[in-house]
């Protein structure tokens, strides 16, 4: 039988990544919904290939022009707005996998309606688990969902992790390339341009992303993410850089063994293992070949230089609605860095002033994170925009 799929965020680097495997696997899938925000052009071009039943934009301004290009196809629902993608979920039927690449925090409520239905989800959408790690694990427990994990480390974690009795962990080590300013000294970076925070080493990802990676708060992230994952202290897990990305992560256990996943730095690894875990399936693109003239290093990250990932630490043991807070502050100082309103050392220090400052509380619901989210987003365009 067919995987009956929906991709959130079909458009982006995940999406287009994801249907170039299903493209490759046609007797094996089958594409029910896609989203897109505001490239219409590509999300048009998806919709008339892979003929999904449902089909949203989430940009409204668009959704005339978008119903309008795709009138022939008499059966596609053609929805607007991010509502059009809760609607979705609710509306359709025996899904398989919800593919979650959407950005931001406007990840979060499409997560938590996709396990509410019961629908297992493979999270690229790592900020729903920042937000709300507690919410959304909670309510996969009680759903009987699993979240398969699209993150290279915590694919590779989970990986490691298959077979082994959890209460045997001793350390998750994420590992990380380190991102475009590795090498340059902490008082260069005040200066750097968009073009070079743009210039990811080893990985193609989109906009925000890879500004988190130059940052390292999308490390940060990623701890956050693994503890509420694997439910491991923050203080037994650690980040080691490796630039040559090819060790995606690995599990120490108390044994003394250690654990890692290794493979060429390749979205489509993860994505194709989320898309048929628990099975595997081949892989049709070129392969990473010991024999090659690889080097793999490892050392520990600059808690001075990367300041975001001290702020990533500190949100997860602040807890409550702190990491909720630096998902806020981060995405809208990332904004106006791609803008040019702020150089780049000001998005830690943004980030910091809103943590330290907001209106924290220890057990948040839904809406207290929203509203969280929503206050730290206005503080810091108001703050900031020259
Ligand atoms: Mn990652």
């Amino acid at each position: 039988m067919k995987k009956r799929i929906i991709i959130l965020g079909s458009t982006g680097s995940i999406g287009r990544q994801i249907l170039e495997i299903l493209d490759c696997f046609p007797e094996n899938y089958e594409v029910v919904g896609l989203t897109g925000h505001r490239n219409i052009g590509l999300l048009v071009e998806q919709v008339k290939k892979f003929k999904p039943e449902f089909a949203v934009i989430t940009e409204e301004t668009l959704y005339n022009d978008f119903k309008e290009s795709l009138k022939e196809l008499k059966h596609l629902k053609c929805y607007g707005g991010h509502q059009g993608i809760l609607q979705m979920i609710e509306e359709a039927d025996t899904i398989n996998l919800v593919v979650n690449g959407l950005i931001g925090a406007a990840g979060l409520l499409p997560t938590t309606k996709t396990i509410e239905k019961g629908i297992n989800i493979a999270l690229a959408n790592k900020e729903s688990i920042v937000i709300a790690g507690n919410i959304v694990t909670e309510l996969a427990r009680l759903n009987n969902v699993e979240i398969i994990p699209v993150d290279s480390e915590h694919s590779a974690i989970w990986q490691c992790l298959i077979g082994e009795d959890k209460s045997k962990i001793k350390k998750l080590i994420l590992t990380a390339s380190g991102g475009p300013f590795l090498n340059r000294e902490k008082d260069e970076l005040s200066n750097v341009s968009i073009k070079e925070a743009l210039n990811h080493p080893n990985w193609y990802m989109g906009r925000k992303i890879t500004i988190d990676s130059a940052t390292m708060m999308n490390k940060g992230f990623e701890v956050i993410e693994a503890f509420w994952l694997f439910n491991v202290p923050p203080e037994r897990i650690k980040v080691v850089i490796h630039p040559q990305s090819i060790v995606h992560s690995m599990v120490e256990f108390i044994d003394g063994t250690i654990k890692a996943q290794l493979s060429l730095p390749d979205m489509k690894i993860p994505l194709q293992y989320a898309l048929n875990y628990p099975e595997r399936r081949e892989y049709l693109w070129n392969g990473f070949d010991f024999l090659g003239r690889y080097d793999l290093s490892f050392y520990p990250p600059d808690f001075e230089k990367f300041e975001c990932l001290n702020l990533a630490y500190e949100a997860l043991r602040m807890g409550g609605t702190a990491p909720a807070a630096i998902n806020a502050a981060n995405e809208e100082a990332v904004e106006l860095f791609l803008n040019g309103n702020v150089n780049f050392t000001q998005i830690p220090e943004i980030i910091g002033e809103i943590l330290y400052t907001h209106n924290w509380k220890e057990n948040p619901n839904l809406d207290d994170l929203l509203m969280v989210d929503r206050e730290c987003r206005t503080r810091v365009k108001t703050g900031y925009y020259k």
